[in-house]
C-alpha cells in the first residue's frame, strides 16, 4: 500500500479502518540467500539496499527484540556530513544526499528537517580548525559557512557570548544538517525491505555461528538453525559480543551515551547547535522538547542505562552554552550501548571467515551514517568489493597504520 496525501484523505473519511500493516511477521524459513544481523538502522537499510537496488529477495534480517529497539531509536537525531578527512568526507556527504531523498525512496514520512548545524567557536585556534574543516567540507560539496560572533548572535540570542571562560566567537555552520526521526528511520526501512521480500524476523537472537572449513553456513538463534550463504553483521554497541561467538576480537569497546528530553517549550532553537568548549549538542524537536546529550560514560558496559556524574556533566555543559536551559525541567533520559572504536571511525568489510561480513564501530555518530552504511553494506554483500565512499573503512587499517582518526585522538575510544 502506498502512502499519499489521496490515501489519507480517503481514509479518513472512512475512519482509518483500511490500513494494512507496515511489515509482515513471517516465520524463518530454513536458509536464506543472505541473513542480516540486527535490526537497526544499519540492518533495515541493508536490506532495503540489498532488495532495492541490488535485487536480491531472498534475504532476512534478524532482531533479538523489536526493531528500532536499539540505538536507531535511541539517538539525538542529528544528521551532518561536516568531516574533515578524505576516508570520512565523501562516504558522509553520499549519506546526506540519501537522507534528502529519503522519503521518497521509502515512501515514507521520516521527518528529514534540514534545519542547518552550527558548531560554535571558541578560540582561535578552534576557527582555525574549523575553517580549514569547513573547506574540506566544500572541496566535497558538502557545503559549509564560517560565520562570526555578531552572526551567529542574530541567529541564536539566547547563547551565552560572554562567558569569561568560554567565550563565542564564531561557528562553522552546514545548513543542509538537521534532524530525522529516528525510529522513523527504522520503520520506513523497514517497511520498504518487507515490500521488496525481505523477512523482518523478531524476538530472534543469534547466539552462535555454524562455521566449517572457514566458511559460514548459517546462524544458530533462539528460533533455530537459520541456513545462509553470507551473513552480515550489524548490531552496533553489540558488535565485540556478536563476533566473539565467530571467535573474532575486535578493536571497539562499549560504552553508555545517554540522552535527554525536556519538558515541550515555544520554539526557541532553530537548528542543532553543539558547543564547542564542553561536550554538549542541542536541537529541538517538533514537539517542542529540548533534545541533547554529550559525553559517553567513561567506562565499558553493554547496560543501556547510564550513570549520574555524566548527568551531570551534560548539565553543566548545557547552563554554560545557554543558561535558560536551566529553567527548563527534565522529562526523560535513556542511554544506548555505542560500539566505540579506536581510530572513532566505523568497519565495513568482509572478515577472513568466508561469507561473514561485519558493519560496527560507528562510535556516537552512526545514525547520520544510516543510509550511506546500509547503501556500502548491501554493495559489499552483493558484489563482494567495496563501495567507492567505503574503502577506507577495512578491520586491518590497524595492522596497516592507516587509520582515519577524525580528531586526532589516539587510542582512546570515550574521546572520539
Ligand atoms: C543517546 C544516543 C545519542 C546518539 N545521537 C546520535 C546523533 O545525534 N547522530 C548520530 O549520527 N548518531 C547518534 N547516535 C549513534 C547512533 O544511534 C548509532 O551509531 C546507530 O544507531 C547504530 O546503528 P544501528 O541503528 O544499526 O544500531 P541499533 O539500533 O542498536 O541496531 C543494532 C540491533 O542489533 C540487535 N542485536 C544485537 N545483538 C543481536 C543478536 N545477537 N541477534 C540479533 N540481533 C541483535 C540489537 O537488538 C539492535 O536492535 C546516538 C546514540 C545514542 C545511544
Amino acid at each position: 500500500m502506498r502512502y499519499s496525501a489521496a490515501r489519507l484523505l480517503w481514509e479518513g473519511l472512512k475512519g482509518h479502518k483500511g490500513w494494512g500493516r507496515a511489515w509482515r511477521d513471517p516465520q524463518p524459513k530454513p536458509s536464506y540467500d543472505v541473513v542480516i544481523i540486527g535490526g537497526g538502522g544499519h540492518g533495515l537499510a541493508t536490506a532495503h539496499y540489498l532488495s532495492k537496488v541490488y535485487g536480491l529477495r531472498n534475504v532476512a534480517v534478524l532482531e533479538k527484540g523489536w526493531i528500532g529497539g536499539g540505538n536507531v531509536g535511541r539517538n539525538t537525531t542529528i544528521i551532518r556530513s561536516n568531516y574533515l578527512l578524505d576516508g570520512n568526507e565523501p562516504f558522509y556527504e553520499f549519506s546526506m544526499k540519501l537522507w534528502e531523498n529519503l522519503e521518497q525512496d521509502l515512501n515514507y514520512n521520516a521527518m528529514v528537517s534540514q534545519r542547518g548545524i552550527m558548531n560554535l567557536i571558541h578560540t582561535d585556534a578552534q576557527r582555525d580548525a574549523f575553517r580549514r574543516r569547513g573547506n574540506a567540507m566544500r572541496l566535497h560539496g558538502a557545503g559549509s559557512e564560517l560565520l562570526d560572533a555578531d552572526q551567529v548572535r542574530k541567529e541564536a540570542p539566547f547563547l551565552n557570548f560572554d562567558n569569561a571562560r568560554f567565550p563565542i566567537k564564531g561557528a562553522l555552520v552546514q545548513r543542509r544538517g538537521g534532524t530525522v526521526r529516528h525510529d522513523a528511520v527504522a520503520w520506513g526501512y523497514a517497511r520498504s525491505a518487507d515490500q521488496h521480500g525481505v523477512d523482518i524476523i523478531q524476538n530472534c537472537e543469534v547466539t552462535g555461528f555454524r562455521i566449517e572449513n572457514g566458511k559460514v553456513l548459517g546462524v544458530e538463534t533462539t528460533r533455530g538453525y537459520i541456513g545462509a550463504g553470507k551473513v552480515g553483521v550489524a548490531v552496533a554497541g553489540n558488535s565485540s559480543r556478536v563476533m566473539a561467538k565467530a571467535g573474532m576480537r575486535l578493536p571497539i569497546e562499549s560504552h553508555v551515551l545517554q540522552a535527554f528530553v525536556s519538558e515541550g517549550l515555544k520554539p526557541v532553537i532553530p537548528g542543532v547547535i553543539t558547543f564547542g568548549a564542553g561536550h554538549f549538542y542541542v536541537s529541538q524537536s517538533d514537539k517542542g522538547g529540548l533534545v541533547f546529550g554529550g559525553d559517553i560514560d567513561g567506562y565499558n558496559t553493554y547496560a543501556q542505562r547510564g550513570n549520574m556524574p555524566v548527568v551531570e556533566d551534560v548539565a553543566e555543559g548545557g547552563v554554560a552554552l545557554m543558561p535558560i536551559i536551566g529553567r527548563a525541567r527534565l522529562l526523560r533520559m535513556w542511554g544506548g550501548i555505542m560500539d566505540m572504536s579506536m581510530d572513532g571511525s566505523p568497519f565495513i568489510d568482509k572478515t577472513h571467515i568466508d561469507g561473514l561480513y561485519f558493519n560496527g564501530g560507528w562510535c556516537y555518530g552512526g545514525f547520520k551514517a544510516t543510509p550511506a552504511s546500509g547503501y556500502a553494506f548491501a554493495h559489499l554483500l552483493a558484489t563482494d568489493t567495496p563501495h567507492d565512499t567505503a574503502t577506507a573503512y577495512r578491520l586491518d587499517r590497524f595492522r596497516s597504520g592507516a587509520m582515519i582518526d577524525e580528531k586526532g585522538m589516539g587510542a582512546q575510544p570515550n574521546l572520539h
